[in-house]
């Protein structure tokens, strides 16, 4: 193993969409960067909702046009409550006219986001260098973060950002402690084709199991995120594709007509993750490396593309005053600009998911009277509507 060694001004660990937005982020805000991450991501059969604000931020990177044409737009949010209880929540659509928009945002699938976002990167190899093997030791210290890769690269910064997922390693070396939890619950993804169009209408089911969403994934086709009991979840996937279509059309109130499942199924363990800060001694963490929740009102992702877009602009201010950019100013400027953020999506989809799963009557009662609000009452609906695209909190940073 023959051992080489990098100066950069930013060293990324992981090329999941965080650390990859990451990269570009941060080049174009005029650092050189090192992104240490194996070429091949482990296999991700997911879709995601890319809400507006992330549009806008990875089409300012330039790099929207590549993965638009495989997007499909979300003109309409629909929730139903599913349940079977004695409280039910009315029916309520959410429509981005009402805001002046085209689309609430874009669903895209993972493969194909990274890809794209990876064929950006190589664009600016002048400004990033890839090192494509796993980081296998992160060391921190006063002055320096350190960062040595698999093929026995090392790379020295000012500043590392963790962008390596739940496990992360940047986030030990970091010594920052993390509080995880565990969902009753696994989520089904596949990928359907259907007899009835979609209307560019996403819809989300909540079931006393968990949410059961299709979201429009092209023409005739959508992408399935079936929140269940684990055993449920697992059997659902064995199923052949007939057996599957039909259970999912049957779930699915024939809102789509006849459903046939394509493409390969995977399940995804719900877990909680919230880390104690999103920064210390040189290390920044982004995604979900920082934070981690159930996929309801698609809110996962586009909360770490906030955390890269807020480091990113940190980050460019700290250089231009000519600070130290991983400097101990630097990192609690980031902790406090994305800290109420990350805890009210959290808090509050942690909330949600957990009101469908309890009988609790008081708490039945709760959520249908807040979605009646939201249904009804103009002011809160936009607010919601406005809240869930970009909060306030992320455009004062
Ligand atoms: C079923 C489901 C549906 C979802 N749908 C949506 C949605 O519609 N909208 C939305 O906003 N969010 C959604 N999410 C959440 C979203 O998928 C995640 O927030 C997102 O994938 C996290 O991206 P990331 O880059 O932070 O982490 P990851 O995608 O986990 O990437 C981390 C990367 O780091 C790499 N890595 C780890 N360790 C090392 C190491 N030592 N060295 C180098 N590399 C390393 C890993 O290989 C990986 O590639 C969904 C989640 C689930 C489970």
């Amino acid at each position: 193993m023959s051992e080489r060694t990098l100066e950069t001004d930013v060293v990324i660990v992981g090329a999941g969409p965080a650390g990859l937005i990451g990269a570009l982020a941060l080049a174009d805000a005029g650092l050189t960067v090192a992104l240490v991450a194996p070429p091949a991501p482990p296999a991700d059969h997911r879709t995601t909702a890319l809400l507006s604000g992330s549009v806008e931020a990875i089409d300012r990177l330039g790099a929207w046009t590549g993965i638009e044409k495989d997007a499909a737009p979300l003109r309409t949010m629909r929730l139903v409550d599913g349940t079977r209880r004695l409280v039910r929540a009315p029916e309520i659509a959410f429509h981005a006219s009402e805001l002046g928009l085209e689309a609430f945002g874009y669903n895209v699938a993972n493969g194909v986001l990274t890809e794209r976002l990876g064929a950006a990167v190589a664009t600016r190899a002048d400004r990033i260098a890839r090192i494509e093997t796993a980081a296998t030791d992160v060391a921190l210290t006063e002055s320096r973060a350190t960062v040595t890769a698999e093929d026995g690269t090392v790379v020295t910064a000012r500043l590392a950002v963790g962008a390596d997922g739940r496990q992360s390693m940047v986030r030990e070396a970091a010594g920052i402690s993390v509080k995880t939890w565990r969902y009753p619950q696994t989520a089904l993804v596949t990928n359907l084709q259907h007899s009835q169009p979609h209307f560019d209408t996403s819809t989300e089911f909540h079931t006393e199991t968990g949410p059961f969403t299709l979201v429009p994934l092209g023409r005739g086709r959508s992408s399935l995120v079936c929140v269940e009991r684990p055993a449920e979840a697992e059997r659902l996937s064995a199923l052949d594709d007939g057996a599957l279509g039909a259970e999912l059309e049957r779930r699915s109130r024939s809102i789509l007509g006849a459903l046939t499942p394509t493409g390969p199924r995977q399940t995804w363990p719900m877990t909680g993750l919230r880390a104690d800060t999103l920064a210390r001694r040189r290390a920044a963490l982004v995604g979900e490396a920082g934070h981690a929740f159930p996929p309801i009102g698609a809110q996962g992702l586009n909360l770490g593309i906030r955390d890269v877009v807020a480091l990113a602009e940190l980050v460019r201010r700290a250089r231009l005053r000519g600070d130290d950019v991983g400097g101990e100013a630097l990192t609690a400027r980031y902790q406090s600009a994305r800290r109420a953020d990350v805890a009210t999506r959290t808090f509050g989809v942690d909330l949600l998911n957990r009101s469908l799963l309890t009988d609790f009557l008081p708490v039945q009662i709760g959520r249908t009277v807040m979605l009646q609000l939201a249904r009804d009452v103009g002011p809160i609906r936009k607010l919601l509507m406005r809240e869930g695209l970009r909060p306030r909190l992320f455009q004062s940073v």
